[in-house]
């Protein structure tokens, strides 16, 4: 998780293809290399409730309040973001043994769950176990996330 010791950071993100991305990244992804949007390429002064992550090409600090941000400062080992529809983001782990961590935010709290396969997961068999953690009220608290990576990575030790 990335402490708060900067005062300026690039707005994040969210692309179609799962990455969260700084305004330079997305402007070198783009068709072209075309910049769509120069402000981008500013960094801001972080906003009151944003919180940070960092960007999926290049590790510098992004802000923004949107569930990939959620989801990317969990710095979980392994992980990769997905896209889970509508651009709604979800956060991956496979183990060793096949075994596929998903956590989410839903409306609120993140909902993560171990399940069986990847392919058990997607065709909507019940988890072998699912945890929520933080409130309906907003978004969670960085000890909601500290929960959320306990949690797997208490699942990633127990074969
Ligand atoms: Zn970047």
């Amino acid at each position: 998780m990335i402490a708060p010791t900067t005062t300026k950071a690039y707005v994040a993100i969210w692309t179609p293809w799962a990455a969260l991305l700084c305004g330079p990244c997305h402007g070198k992804r783009t068709v072209h290399g075309e910049v769509i949007d120069t402000t981008a390429d500013e960094r801001e002064p972080i906003a009151k409730d944003a919180r940070l992550a960092t960007c999926t090409d290049c590790g510098c600090t992004v802000q923004g309040t949107s569930d990939a941000v959620y989801l990317r400062r969990l710095g979980i080992p392994g992980s990769s973001l997905e896209q889970t529809g509508g651009m709604c983001a979800g956060l991956s782990v496979t183990f060793p043994d096949g075994r596929y961590a998903f956590a989410s935010l839903l409306d609120g709290p993140y909902v993560v769950s171990l399940n069986r396969s990847e392919e058990a997961f997607y065709d909507g068999e019940e988890p072998i176990d699912c945890f929520e953690f933080g409130s309906d009220t907003g978004w969670p608290s960085d000890a909601d996330a500290d929960r959320v990576r306990e949690t797997i990575e208490q699942w990633r030790a127990n074969r």
